[in-house]
């Protein structure tokens, strides 16, 4: 098919008769009439070279003697260029040769000689045979050429692929590689061709020969081979990770094709995806996960030399506040802020984790002694301890920090981990801006409080929770002011549970929210009865703790009840220790002003306990001082007691604020009161916290000799 198209395509060739007389042409040109090819005549050898540049020479016939330049002449010419090296001659000569000049003809190119006179049969036979034989050579030189630019293609395809390609023979030698495949094991072609494909394969590891492999395996089947996770020595002996296909080549060829896949970009894409799953996007530190894999690897290797390392584990003192008071924003950047001041003042071979919200941990690696961990945490101390801008304003934070040391305190990551945070907790106990070393007693309280929250949980989930309310009178009258109401928790199992007990823990695990919305709907309610009882100059007093009074949404929460039902802000005190004033003073005033804003009372609880108590009743708007019932306990024994109260009352009193005297047992301690003008007092001596209903029932105006005098009456409650 090829061939007859290549036919087609040349259409008649032509034949070229060179001769310098003019008869012989005429001749040679009769006698070649009506053959299927073209006859073109020229008079000598310059024309007939002029004519062979120009046209598509079939074949030839030439005059061996011409004048200028003669046959043999032209026909060296002829086989000299390219264009016309393989044309045939035939010498076409009147003279008798001698054998001398046949040889010479054929030396210089002829293909065939014939000597006049001659038949003409005979000649357009071989002219025939003679331009046949030419089609042929060009039509093989077209199908040369074609193959060879399909080989160049071929070639070039292998070149330039990506992927690297080798060509193994049954024997398991590479026959070929492209230069991909040498660059990916940076190497030359040469290196690889002729050598044996498993002497580049590190992984998997192959027993046993070429044969043997499960590369021979699957070509003897006649399947491909495919290798996911594979690995080739480079040339400088390392590894690259590669995906291998091995497919078998059709039968004849006894060889497969091996197209091998450079994976270590994917891997490193891989190796990136793994350090984004261990790092804080915040901070830039590790995270959770990354600090447990490096505590892993170092406790790995620090049990095989014996050596030691400290878990710190750092939460800020403060942190709420400044996110929930200047955003989530600026929280974020004291995050960031803190965590390079971390990084500054760590060694670089430890290691530093923000494990979620405001807490961070440090691994303190091969550490000489537990003290360098203290000197560690307290260096850290101080460098987060330092104010902080954020967004133009000045904040301070404080950190407080434990220490869980290998091998004393744990073996494990969970366990030393865990050892560290309780540890923090005791910090944070102990009054924050502190440090503290794990102990086994730790660990028992930590036990008995995961417990205790645990049953705080399901505590407030079941409505285990009541409120009693304590009476309050007034002294010279016997009047009722009002009552405060006081927590307790009826634990199915032990009993009634005092809040001193579990109110700390609710602060700390933050759960004295949820509880905190409870109690003032149930005080706000009792309120709404008690006042119908005894008139709308009744007080109920609430007491809130130090981690509510920090809540921004206070207010809010205790106006949403104080609506709900109908009770004037005026009948409500709130109760807020000294402790809690203190906190932060610009937080605190602002949060005074809105209770007031509100209208509900304030009261000061355990006055007199706190350091600066006289400093803050300058700053802050007040409308009751609650004496401590320590003061009240020892004043009579206890002459400076005995003053702290009488001087309690005169500053009330000179103040304009309302004064109570808490814990007041006996009717001595009542008197004592009475002589000095103490206005309101509240204790056992009145009553203890009764259960709603009772107190209820409470009288209006109380009759002083009906109180047995100095009789405890706990056992009522
Ligand atoms: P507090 O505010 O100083 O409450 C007075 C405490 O003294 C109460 O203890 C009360 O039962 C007790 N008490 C009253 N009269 C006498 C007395 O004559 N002698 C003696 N020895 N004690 C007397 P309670 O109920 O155990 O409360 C302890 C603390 O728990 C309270 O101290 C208060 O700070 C906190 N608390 C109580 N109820 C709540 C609450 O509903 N919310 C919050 N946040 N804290 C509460
Ligand atoms: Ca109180
Ligand atoms: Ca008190």
């Amino acid at each position: 098919m090829a061939q007859a198209q290549a036919k087609a395509d040349k259409g008649t060739q032509t034949l070229l008769v060179v001769d310098d007389r003019a008869e012989n042409l005429e001749a040679m040109q009769a006698l070649l009439e009506g053959g299927d090819w073209q006859v073109r005549c020229v008079g000598s050898g310059e024309a007939a070279l002029q004519c062979l540049l120009e046209e598509d020479v079939g074949l030839v016939l030439l005059d061996v003697q011409m004048p200028n330049m003669d046959g043999f002449e032209v026909a060296r010419l002829m086989r000299g260029n390219p264009r016309t090296r393989f044309i045939p001659i035939i010498f076409v000569s009147a003279i008798a040769q001698s054998e001398d000049a046949v040889l010479e003809g054929y030396a210089s190119g002829a293909v065939d000689f014939m000597l006049k006179p001659f038949d003409p049969e005979v000649l357009r036979r071989k002219i025939h045979s003679l331009l046949d034989h030419e089609r042929n050579r060009s039509e093989l030189l077209h199908l040369t050429r074609q193959l060879d630019s399909a080989r160049a293609f071929n070639a070039s395809v292998l070149d330039n692929a990506a992927e690297g390609i080798m060509v193994v023979g049954e024997d398991g030698l590479i026959r070929f590689a492209n230069p991909a495949m040498a660059q990916m094991l940076g190497c030359a072609v040469s290196d690889l061709e002729g050598s044996a494909l498993l002497s580049h394969l590190l992984s998997p590891v192959v027993e046993g020969d070429w044969r043997m492999s499960e590369f021979y395996r699957h070509w003897r089947r006649h399947e491909t081979y495919r290798l996911h996770e594979a690995s080739l020595r480079a040339g400088n002996g390392e590894g690259v990770p590669v995906a291998l296909s091995c497919s078998p080549l059709p039968k004849l060829q006894h060889a497969m094709v091996v197209i091998a896949l450079d994976m270590s970009v994917v891997r490193s894409l891989h190796a990136q995806l793994e350090s984004l799953a261990v790092t804080d996007p915040l901070t830039g530190l590790l995270n959770r996960r990354g600090f447990h894999q490096a505590m892993e690897a170092a406790l790995a290797r620090i049990q095989r030399n014996d050596q030691r390392l400290a878990v710190l584990y750092l939460d800020l003192d403060g942190f709420k506040r400044i996110n929930d008071s200047l955003g989530h924003g600026a929280g974020d950047q004291l995050l960031r802020q803190v965590g390079e001041q971390l990084k500054g003042s760590m060694r670089p071979y430890d290691t530093l984790a923000r494990m979620g919200g405001d807490e961070f941990t440090a691994l303190l690696d091969s550490l000489g002694h537990p003290e360098d961990a203290a000197r560690v945490a307290e260096k850290l101390i101080e460098q987060v301890s330092v104010r902080h801008c954020l967004n133009g304003v000045d904040v301070t934070v404080g950190a407080s920090i434990g220490i869980a040391c290998y091998p004393e305190c744990g073996q494990t990551v969970e366990s030393l981990l865990r050892a560290a945070d309780m540890a923090m907790y005791e910090a944070k106990r102990a009054g924050r801006q502190q440090y503290r070393f794990f102990s086994p007693e730790m660990n028992g309280r930590a036990r008995s409080r995961l417990m205790l929250e645990e049953s705080l949980r399901t505590a407030i989930e079941q409505d285990d929770f009541v409120l009693l309310y304590q009476p309050q009178v007034y002294l010279d009258s016997g009047r009722l002011r009002g009552f405060e109401a006081l927590l307790r928790w009826q634990h199915k199992v032990a009993g009634t549970v005092a809040p001193g007990v579990f109110i700390p823990l609710l602060e700390e695990t933050r759960l004295i929210n949820r509880l905190g919305d409870w109690i003032f709907a149930q005080g706000v309610q009792q309120c709404q009865r008690l006042s119908r009882q005894f008139g709308e100059q009744l007080v109920l007093s609430l007491n809130v703790s130090p981690v509510q009074f920090g809540m921004p949404q206070l207010v809010d929460d205790l106006r949403r009840v104080l609506d709900e039902y109908q009770i004037d802000p005026a009948q409500l005190e709130v109760e807020v220790t000294e402790g809690a004033l203190m906190q932060h003073l610009e937080t605190t005033q602002e949060q005074l002003r809105q209770l007031r804003l509100l209208g509900v009372k304030i009261a000061i609880d355990d006055f007199g306990t706190g350091y600066s108590s006289l400093a803050y009743l300058r700053h802050f708007e007040l409308d009751t001082l609650k004496i401590d019932r320590l003061f009240i306990a020892n004043m009579l024994d206890s002459p400076r007691d005995a003053a702290v109260v009488s001087t309690i009352i005169d500053l009330g009193r000179n103040l304009g604020l309302e004064v109570i005297a808490e814990g007041v047992e006996t009717l001595a301690q009542r008197d004592w009161l009475v002589a000095h003008r103490c206005p309101v007092m509240q204790g056992f001596l009145v009553a203890p916290g009764l259960p709603a209903a009772t107190a209820l029932a409470f009288p209006a105006q109380l009759d002083w000799a009906d109180l047995p005098a100095g009789k405890d009456p706990r056992g009522q409650a």
